[in-house]
């Protein structure tokens, strides 16, 4: 709901006066025309021109009233078309001095319900003036009235004025508290009370016609939350404060500063000129991330950015904020400090939608497949195991790779259904190798931390050991080390127990890029492996950092009796570093790529013709 200006209530209330005033007029005419004989006595107008220009004032009026003049032009037009009455009336005199005065005092009704000062200025003027000629002209125009009575009508219409002049004052008074109040609850809704920024419904009225090209940037506080479990509500208040002022400060000239919601904020403001705007933010996050000095702490944000560019000119500034919080998201989970929504973010978000919609109606085994990717141990010269990889037979670009569709199945109970097909068959895979690979050759799954808080799961996999004759060291259970996998939650640790007590194979995947700790490796224990990512041993030739980042998490491995296998090598040189390191079990694309079962199975075969040989 809009709230009215007092300009705007002055305009409605000219149209009520408008048809206040053509009722009066039209009904006044008829009265006149039944009541008056068509040639009036001493009167100067005929009634057929009285009752004309009668009908000519109401029509008049109510069409300024319609006008778009400004409510000041129209109260002075109102009021002049209105003064013609009495002085029509005036005419009538000789016999109408009652007319006079009514006339005078429908005048002062109108100025009432105009709640204008204006209007009811020139009503005064007008009703003293008239009264006054009737007064002063008394004998010319042959009315019969006493001296005294003068007097008293006189006394009568001041004391109507005042009153008039009373309730008009009250009125137009309430009307601006009530303007005032409507204006304060107006504010109060589209303000955070915290922090008295614009919130969301404020942004959506300030811009709601801008048409440029504006950027929109959020700022996310990530550990906002963990502030007042740690420090209390009163310092994450005032970090969130200094947080503000900070950005205010650093910030170049901006539009508005908004309150998304608790620990997120948004920038409003111009595309600066020639200014790369990734750059400008890495700059603005990593100063805005210095240590905050509340009393005696010293206390880190953790801070994310997104910035939309504006490209596509939106005016539905929800969506925008909606788009911004889950690329926020995004960056939070990939830990990427400052991201860019641009047509690429956006053309990857409208195939993740389509994947989203295309993936609800998948059938499992017409539309997934698996690819296997063989594991190699340097010191035993021979593969040791292979990963079970799905992939999806779609026609959408770029939607058929796991790190695409995985994430969107792991939001419905498809990957449960999808999770146990791939176990199964990596179980069938298994039982298929028996005669070409030595019986400790293992076949790893990937399983979600979704699977392995439902509660079929367990069941499950114990079922499938059972229908396929296979030992649990078999089969090897790949559960990465996700942001999304929480090892406080109960449901996991169960499973985790569970997994334990049947004697499966842990791997623990993409180790060193979520949160685990050497507490959640505890609780892994006996953990059969460690896999260490690609970006461990990328480009490792020339860093330094990620070369005792390797040895470190080798060390660690070896202090826990774990197994440890490095995936993604592709170059001789990776394989050298890591074998000089201590490393001797690997995954990547210098060994095998990911290929189908037949594949393997064929070059098992070669691999054990040779060897027979
Ligand atoms: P992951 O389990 O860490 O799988 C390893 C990924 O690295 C695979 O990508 C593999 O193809 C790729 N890779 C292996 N060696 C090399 C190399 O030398 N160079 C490069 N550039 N890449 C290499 P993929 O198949 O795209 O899988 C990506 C992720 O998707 C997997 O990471 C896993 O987290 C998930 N995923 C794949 N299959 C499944 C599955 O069956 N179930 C579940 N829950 N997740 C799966
Ligand atoms: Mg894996
Ligand atoms: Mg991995």
């Amino acid at each position: 709901m809009s709230i009215k200006s007092t300009n705007e209530i002055a305009i409605t209330q000219q149209h009520w006066m408008g048809n206040f005033a053509l009722f009066m007029m039209v009904t006044g005419a008829l009265i006149f025309f039944k009541t008056t004989d068509q040639v009036l006595e001493n009167a100067y107008l005929s009634r057929s021109v009285i009752i004309v220009l009668l009908i000519i004032i109401g029509v008049t009026t109510f069409l300024i009233s319609r006008s778009q003049l400004s409510s000041r032009y129209q109260a002075h037009l109102l009021s002049i078309m209105l003064l013609i009455v009495p002085i029509v009336s005036i005419n009538l005199l000789p016999y109408a001095a009652v007319t006079v005065w009514a006339s005078c005092f429908l005048f002062l009704m109108i100025a009432l319900i105009s709640y204008n000062r204006i209007v009811m200025w020139y009503t005064i003027f007008v009703i003293l003036a008239t009264n006054l000629f009737v007064m002063l002209k008394a004998k010319t125009v042959f009315v019969e009235i006493d001296p005294t009575d003068h007097i008293a009508r006189l006394g009568m219409i001041v004391i109507a004025v005042c009153i008039a002049l009373i309730i008009n004052h009250l009125h137009i008074r309430n009307l601006r508290q009530l303007h005032s109040l409507a204006n304060q609850l107006h504010d109060a809704a589209s303000r955070d009370p915290q922090t008295e920024l614009l919130n969301l419904r404020g942004l959506e009225e300030v811009f709601v016609d801008d048409r440029r090209q504006l950027l929109l940037i959020g700022i996310h506080l990530e550990n906002y939350y963990e502030l007042a479990r740690f420090f209390g509500e009163e310092i994450q208040e005032r970090v969130l404060f200094d947080c503000i002022e900070r950005l205010r400060s650093l910030l170049p000239p901006h539009l508005a500063l908004i309150r998304v919601e608790a620990g997120t904020l948004a920038v409003v403001m111009e595309k600066p000129d020639g200014v790369s705007c990734h750059e400008e933010m890495a700059l603005l996050s990593q100063r805005m991330s210095a240590p905050y000095q509340i009393d005696l702490h010293q206390i880190y944000v953790n801070l994310y950015i997104v910035i939309d560019d504006g490209e596509v000119v939106q005016t539905n500034w929800m969506k925008r904020i909606r788009q911004v919080n889950s690329a926020l998201q995004e960056t939070v989970q990939q830990d990427q400090k400052v991201m860019c929504i641009d047509q690429g973010w956006r053309k990857e978000q409208a195939m993740r939608v389509e994947a989203a919609r295309a993936l609800s109606l998948a059938e499992i085994k017409r539309d997934f497949y698996l690819v296997y990717q063989l594991q190699y141990d340097s010191n035993q010269e021979e593969f040791v195991g292979l990963e079970a990889l799905v992939r999806w037979k779609t026609d959408l670009a770029g939607a058929n790779r796991p790190s695409v569709f995985i994430p969107i199945a792991e939001k419905s109970d498809l990957i449960i259904r999808l999770g146990e097909w791939i176990f199964e068959e990596g179980c069938k895979t298994r039982k298929r190798l028996i005669g070409l690979v030595p019986e400790q050759f293992t076949v790893s799954v990937n399983v979600s931390p979704r699977q392995l808080t439902n509660d079929s799961f367990m069941p499950f996999i114990e079922r499938m050991l059972l229908k396929y004759a296979l030992k649990p060291q078999q089969i090897k259970i790949e559960i990465t080390e996700s942001q999304s996998l929480d090892f406080e939650s109960q449901s996991i640790l169960r499973a985790l127990q569970r997994i334990k007590t049947l004697d499966f194979p842990v791997s623990l995947d993409d180790f060193g890029t979520g949160h685990a700790s050497y507490h959640v490796l505890e609780r892994l224990l006996p953990l059969r492996q460690l896999k260490i990512p690609k970006q461990f041993i990328e480009q490792i030739e020339e860093a330094t950092k990620r070369h005792s980042i390797l040895e470190s998490i080798f060390q660690l491995t070896k202090s826990m009796n774990v197994e440890c296998i490095i995936e993604g090598v592709e170059t001789g040189e990776e394989v050298q570093i890591a074998k000089n390191i201590g490393i001797h079990i690997f995954q990547g694309y210098f060994f095998a790529k990911p290929v189908s079962l037949a594949e393997i199975i064929q070059l098992l075969e070669i691999k054990n013709k040779e060897a027979a040989e």
